[in-house]
């Protein structure tokens, strides 16, 4: 499994140097039995006497690295979110409309990544702090944003980049005021940035489809990311290694303004602390936060290891 495969890099890394790592046998001791025990039942919906195999008790590692649990946390976060934007409809009627943003910026290599994501952080909070006073954070009425770092293996190069869904006002198109068109995004992008160069944003809206789907997100697959290399163990250890580092005590996802009291108001636990067993997966999500998540291949964390697949199963990542 691609978690025994982050566990025997770590305890690599912690022979060469068992003192300064300690703390990655730690990890290593924990993910390398991550989801070891895994119970699953059949369930019957009492409705069409259709049979499903559940994931009925496990007992997950979640470490940031791991594979497994990182993809589960994913579940859960999205089921969040879609719970939120239902919330948001039912409390505030017709005044908002989700539009999905993904923000980047140049790739960076290995020893800028740590700066990279700080920075990347610190410019989503400039351009959607009440201190900035910019166009964003006065438009948007709620937010939620993930970070997601891939990897890529050909330039050796990291790629920090954050996906969000911006509530703005329902007349958001049609009131200049309010609009902001792509290349007035990417300037605000920029500038929040403090980049020289025009950074590469995607704005997108998902027309109509809020009618909930059966959750496709169930039928995610796990693989191995490019930084999980069998064929480089060297690589593998050095990218385990920073990624174990840069990644410690790092804000995955937040949420803001409306969608923050609605998180409030619904009691959501954090992804990072909530149960991994029972996750959103057989949660209804809403139409338009599926076909974001789905075509524009939304995650959070550390990926390359995660795609879409539509033909499989909900099944525990193998071999
Ligand atoms: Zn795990």
């Amino acid at each position: 499994m691609t978690s025994r495969a982050v566990a025997a890099s770590m305890y690599r890394l912690w022979n060469e140097h068992p003192r300064k790592w300690a703390f990655l046998k730690k990890r290593a001791d924990r993910m390398h039995r991550c989801s070891d025990y895994l119970v699953f039942g059949d369930v019957v919906n009492p409705e069409t006497g259709e049979v499903v195999r559940k994931l009925q008790a496990a007992e997950f590692c979640r470490d940031r690295l791991c594979p497994m649990c990182q993809w589960r946390k994913s579940l859960v976060t999205f089921a969040q979110v879609s719970e939120i934007m239902d919330w948001v409809d039912a409390h505030h009627a017709g005044e908002f409309i989700p539009i999905f943003l993904t923000l980047t910026m140049k790739n960076v290599p290995s020893a800028e990544l740590g700066s990279a994501i700080t920075t990347i952080l610190q410019s989503w909070s400039r351009m959607m702090n009440k201190a900035g006073n910019r166009k964003p954070w006065r438009v948007a009425a709620g937010w939620f944003r993930a970070l997601e770092v891939t990897y890529n293996k050909d330039a050796n190069t990291w790629h920090p980049h954050i996906h969000a869904v911006l509530l703005v006002p329902a007349d958001y198109f049609t009131n200049p005021d309010k609009y902001i068109d792509h290349d007035a995004w990417v300037a605000e992008w920029r500038r929040a940035l403090r980049a020289d160069y025009d950074p590469s944003v995607d704005v997108r809206t998902v027309k109509g489809d809020r009618a909930h789907a059966v959750a496709e997100v169930s039928k995610y697959a796990v693989k191995p990311g490019d930084w999980l290399d069998s064929e480089d163990n060297a690589g593998t250890d050095g990218r385990v290694l920073l990624l174990a580092t840069e990644l410690k005590g790092r804000r995955l996802t937040a949420f803001g303004g409306v969608m923050k009291e609605a998180r409030a108001a619904l009691k959501q636990e954090d992804a990072e602390t909530a149960d991994l067993v029972h996750t959103g997966e057989d949660a209804e999500v809403r139409g338009d936060l599926l076909v974001a998540l789905d075509r524009f291949e939304w995650q959070v964390g550390v990926t390359n290891y995660v795609r879409v697949k539509r033909d499989v199963l909900v099944e525990p990542p193998s071999e």
